[in-house]
């Protein structure tokens, strides 16, 4: 998500204000850090990234710095106290605003601060994306209704609010006609998609049955879901949609029923691996990632033991695993917590190399097989190669003379190496 908002505020600030990206920060008029509060670390981050640019703002006094995101919008006026050499300080909410907020910081030299959550739809004012991609993001639905625990998100990026289908189409088939082949919809809570379409709302799985008709649109991916919100329908999809990837995120947190609770998830470890089992029925082969926290406050052993089983059970793809970090206003960060941070470290090591184990054992499984793939580009590693991605979201390098960048190509995979796979072109 914050990736698709970066991309936006370079689309309005280069149709609104004429300005061009530069790599070179001593170039720069302006600095913007969009910013994430999902874990302290992120959140340590941005003081120091600030710090670093206040040396170049001291050299280049019409230099504006800009922070937006979610710390933004977690610390608001705080922000610009404890770092004076902030001139903006924005929201995931506000960031149509920017151009205007810089405009204003540079006439009247005096420091703007945005992070309310306007009703209005920051969507009527976004430009039309200017990126050449083959895959894109595509922002369905914000916000989080769900208060996890945990969760910062609810508390930055406010309440859950879904884009019109008729608005989401139009922009994926302007995507389509400039080459996209592949569209993630993205939603912090994506299976709550609640849009209208002629005025009446609808399903997540609703609205990919729509992509799916549109011309060019040939993959189909959504983040992030959440287990309890995952609707019969969508379940139902995975029979007949192909556009619809064979991979799904759906993040466990935890495989301890106890911890589930605590965490206020609303779902067993019974109740996901159903959910898994339906979606299996219905795709057999498809491959699920996760992401879980470990060291939530007072996770026993056994507790992390029912981790450690869900992920055997459920037999994971490349996942993503973080120690439980407290956030400002969550129910969580009041719990008491005796849990040693050396255990909540060992336990992250354990899970991972588990998971690695995992994911490392479907790659092997995947050398001889032919995968549907997409060319992305040019391979990163060796620019006389070109890199594709598999539905599971492999990165597959190969050798071809052949022009098939932002094709579907059907690839041999004949080896697998740490963070990718080698594949030989079969036909296209
Ligand atoms: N539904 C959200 C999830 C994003 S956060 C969305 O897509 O916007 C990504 C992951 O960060 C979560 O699934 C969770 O595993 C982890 N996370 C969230 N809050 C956390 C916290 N306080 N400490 C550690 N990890 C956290």
């Amino acid at each position: 998500m914050n990736e698709y908002d970066s991309a936006k505020m370079l689309d309005l600030l280069s149709e609104k204000e004429e300005f061009t990206a530069t790599d070179t920060p001593e170039d720069a008029d302006l600095l913007v850090l969009n910013t994430c509060s999902i874990r302290e670390k992120a959140q340590e981050r941005v003081f120091h990234q600030i710090g670093r640019w206040k040396k170049l703002k001291d050299k280049n006094p019409n230099l504006k710095i800009a922070i937006g995101g979610c710390v933004a919008s977690q610390e608001g006026k705080k922000l610009s106290q404890r770092a004076p050499a902030v001139d903006i300080v924005f929201g995931p909410q506000t960031l149509h605003r920017l151009p205007n907020l810089y405009k204003e910081a540079s006439n009247t030299e005096k420091k703007q601060l945005d992070i309310s959550f306007p009703k209005i739809e920051k969507f009527d004012y976004l430009p039309q994306s200017s990126s050449d991609t083959v895959t894109a993001f595509v922002s369905v639905a914000e916000g989080c209704n769900k208060y996890c625990s945990f969760c910062v998100v609810p508390h930055t990026r406010g309440h859950e609010v879904s884009r019109p289908v008729e608005d989401i189409l139009v922009e994926i088939e302007a995507l389509a006609s400039r080459g996209v082949r592949e569209v993630n919809l993205l939603g912090q809570n994506v299976n709550n998609f609640k849009g209208t379409f002629e005025n009446e709302k609808k399903s997540l799985a609703f609205l990919i049955e729509k992509v799916s008709k549109v011309n060019g649109i040939d993959r189909i991916r959504y983040t992030t879901s959440h287990p309890f919100e995952f609707k019969d329908d969508l379940v139902d999809l995975y029979k007949d949609t192909p556009e619809l990837v064979s991979h799904v995120h759906l993040p466990v947190q935890s495989g301890s029923d106890r911890i589930l609770k605590l965490m206020r998830r609303r779902y067993s470890a019974a109740s996901y691996l159903d959910l898994i089992s339906r979606i299996r029925e219905n795709r057999p082969g498809i491959s699920f990632s996760s992401d879980f926290i470990v060291g939530f406050p007072g996770e026993t052993d056994k507790d992390f033991q029912d981790t450690l089983d869900i992920v055997e059970k459920v037999g994971f793809d490349e996942s993503f695993s973080f120690i439980y970090s407290p956030r400002p206003n969550t129910p969580a960060a009041e719990m008491e917590d005796n849990v040693s941070k050396d255990t909540k470290k060992e336990r992250l090591t354990i899970l991972q190399h588990k998971l690695n184990e995992l994911s490392s054992k479907i790659s092997r499984k995947m050398v001889g097989s032919l995968e549907r793939c997409l060319v992305l580009g040019v391979s990163k590693k060796n620019p006389g190669e070109l890199q594709a991605r598999t539905e599971n979201n492999r990165v597959v390098n190969f050798a071809t003379d052949a022009n098939v960048v932002g094709k579907f190509v059907n690839l041999k995979i004949v080896d697998q190496l740490t963070n990718s796979l080698r594949g030989k072109l079969e036909r296209f």
